[in-house]
């Protein structure tokens, strides 16, 4: 805190497009990034969607991240106060909200028993829904009050209303915590880390899945618009739905779970189906079966599109 305090004062930070625009290094490694990945967004966007922004790489785990960082200047609901259904219209065609009951399945498998489960970002709450009719013990961390209404009113179970680093959770309160779809989507997850990492008791579990940003669709997504002479990139979504905000890759992934006490004890990396938001946009002029074969392809090493794993808490 006290680094970024000297910088503001020596590098004013600028506010502009709704957008507090702030020097970020790499959360994990705490240096600067050096790799420059390209434009996103605005002008470098084939739906002129979102603003402008410089895509960068850590030089030492590979995060993929903005620099300068666009902060929304009216908070999260300028981003996410939407219509729950709305916002979840694409999520559902990932298939991954259909899955809620087998990763509570998973999870009492690898703990060997029911226990206290937290979902962190419940969106519309399936997990929740599938760990309580199973016989859990579950609560809920939703800052956005309509996806929280959604949750409470259909499921009734708590749900902390604040960004989880700020709800006080109590110390090894929880055995299984669940980050789905999230990491990818806040500015500091290195807190968020180290904050599950103490809510969750030794010898819990973290489940957590991210957007492969080093995966062939992302690498295919570059080399695409390299060979149209631009110089965008197709990682993240800092200024537009689905506003992903850091990108992870293998290398990245592990070093932040090592680096707050996990060890990944399942590790799965699977094409999934293509990216939703980036159909009609990345891949809109090239044959959408051209993309569902990288999708393939992507399933049989580690270049699939998402990442996922059970982590151990030691
Ligand atoms: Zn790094």
């Amino acid at each position: 805190m006290a680094d970024r305090n000297a910088q503001e004062q020596e590098n004013p930070e600028e506010s502009h497009d709704g957008y507090r625009w702030s020097e970020q290094n790499c959360p994990i490694c705490e240096i600067k990034p050096t790799k420059y990945v390209g434009k996103r967004g605005g002008a470098s966007h084939r739906e002129n969607q979102g603003v402008e922004t410089e895509i960068w790489a850590c030089g030492k785990c590979g995060l993929i991240f903005p620099n300068p960082m666009p902060y929304p200047i009216g908070g999260l609901g300028q981003h996410y106060e939407v219509d729950a259904d709305q916002y979840f219209q694409g999520h559902d065609k990932l298939g991954k909200l259909d899955n809620a009951a087998g990763l509570v399945e998973q999870a009492e498998k690898l703990l060997g028993r029911k226990g206290r489960l937290l979902d962190v970002g419940v969106g519309r709450g399936e997990i929740l829904i599938a760990a309580k009719e199973r016989g859990w013990d579950v609560e809920g961390v939703e800052p956005s009050e309509s996806f929280a209404d959604y949750a409470e009113k259909r499921i009734g179970v708590k749900i902390w209303r604040q960004p989880v680093e700020e709800a006080e959770i109590p110390e090894a309160e929880f055995d299984v915590v669940i980050l789905a779809a999230v990491l990818e989507h806040l500015y500091n997850p290195d807190e968020i880390m180290l904050k599950i990492s103490r809510i969750l008791k030794p010898g819990g579990f973290l489940y957590l899945d991210v957007p492969n940003e080093k995966g062939l669709y992302f690498r295919v997504g570059n080399v695409y618009q390299k060979m149209r002479g631009r110089k965008w990139c197709v990682n993240l979504a800092p200024t537009f739905s689905p506003f992903h905000v850091f990108g992870f890759g293998a290398k990245s992934l592990i070093a932040i779970l090592r680096k707050h006490g996990f060890e990944p004890k399942v590790w799965t990396v699977y094409g999934g189906t293509s990216m939703v938001s980036m159909r009609g946009g990345v891949f809109g002029k090239l044959e959408s079966v051209a993309s569902s074969l990288i999708t393939r392809i992507s399933n049989l090493g580690n270049m699939g599109t998402y990442i996922e794993t059970w982590a151990v808490k030691k």
